[in-house]
């Protein structure tokens, strides 16, 4: 078994850059996580994706720093023994400069070794320098 460091090699929200290469980490969602204080997220994709890196990495205090107070849950527990496989970005939508819309799947797989796809279309507010994540619709598979 390969142990894969996320934060030095690619980050786990697969952002590519123009050239489809893996952005590092450090680069990509490691900025916001280990300064919170300093460089929040600069749009709700990047808020999204770097709450996906939080969820693989289990930075609970990332993930309710960056979820907006109105609907904030008191404690984030972490399943044991999920592995995330993947997150894909379906669509993010501005609807003015302090909300916006991403649709993503987020693929996991629980200890038990089911494979899960968890679809939500999330809501994001910004306040300030700042975007939070208010909360999600999940999609529901048509078929
Ligand atoms: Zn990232």
């Amino acid at each position: 078994m390969s142990a894969i460091d996320p934060t030095t090699g690619p980050c786990p929200c697969g952002r590519t850059d123009r050239r489809d290469k893996p952005i590092g980490y450090a680069l990509c969602c490691g900025r916001y996580l280990d300064d919170f204080e300093n460089t929040p997220a600069p749009d709700a994709e990047s808020l999204m994706r770097s709450r996906y890196s939080a969820f693989v990495l289990q930075r609970a205090e990332y993930l309710l720093a960056t979820w907006h107070a109105s609907k904030r849950p008191a404690s984030i527990e972490f399943e044991p023994g999920v592995k995330w496989l993947g997150l894909d970005i379906r669509s993010r939508s501005v609807l003015d400069a302090d909300h916006a819309e991403v649709e993503f799947v987020a693929r996991q797989r629980s200890s038990t070794g089911t494979a899960t796809r968890l679809h939500e279309r999330s809501r994001f507010v910004r306040e300030g320098e700042r975007w939070y994540y208010l909360e999600g619709d999940l999609q529901h598979p048509v078929a």
